[in-house]
């Protein structure tokens, strides 16, 4: 019985001549792991392909789509997250979202509690139904470099962005073949390649 309590002692005395294995936070910085995975952030990078809203167990990112202005929002929020990085993991581009060594939830309105982002949206000329985004295609079309030239609509809106296609649209008026060169969502597309067989 006497050792222990001896070994104790000489503990007890060790302690009032070390540092702290604790910090003061938050009263001083709290020290972070370099691989701590914190709070999700959207990128500038991000495509707003959505594929992160589709994998979110927690259900904590919405997409709202505005078809009249041709915008998506994309919002993530934090007090439905649980930080799981799932959304870092597949993120198609890889860069959209990042988890940030960020631990501090706390707010005082709950709509604090928001990361959103816009992105601009291509829609179908013709049923104006939603494509995909800007960002999104143009990030295609990128990648795939010259088999991206096989899928008509990704050319088509290249051209327009850099204005090419919009010059010859106003100098001819538009007919039936000239509905092809039109950005058109899969299923209007088909209808009317099916149509020009006929
Ligand atoms: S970290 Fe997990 S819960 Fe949070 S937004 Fe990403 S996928 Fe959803
Ligand atoms: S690019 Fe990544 S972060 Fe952005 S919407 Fe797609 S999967 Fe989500």
């Amino acid at each position: 019985m006497r050792y222990p309590k001896l070994r104790e002692l000489k503990e007890a005395i060790k302690c009032i001549f070390t540092k702290p294995a604790t910090t003061k936070y938050p009263f001083g910085p709290a020290k972070i792991h370099p691989r701590y995975r914190g709070k999700p952030e959207f990128q500038d990078e991000c495509l707003g392909c959505e594929a992160c809203k589709e994998v979110c167990p927690s259900g904590a990112i919405e997409v709202v789509d505005d078809v009249k202005n041709k915008k998506r929002k994309l919002i993530r929020r934090f007090d439905m997250c649980i930080t799981c990085g799932e959304c870092e993991r597949i993120c198609t581009c890889k860069e959209g979202v990042k988890m940030v060594p960020e631990f501090a939830f706390a707010v005082f309105k709950k709509e604090d509690l928001t990361d959103i982002i816009e992105r601009d949206l291509i829609v179908c000329e013709n049923c104006g139904k939603v494509i995909a985004t800007k960002k999104h295609i143009l990030w295609l079309m990128e990648n795939l470099k010259e088999k991206g030239a096989s899928y008509l609509p990704f050319v088509i809106m290249s051209l327009k962005e850099i204005g090419i296609y919009e010059k010859v649209e106003k100098k001819t008026t538009l007919d039936k073949r000239q509905a092809l060169f039109s950005i058109l969502c899969p299923r209007c597309r088909h209808k009317i390649f099916l149509y020009d067989a006929l």
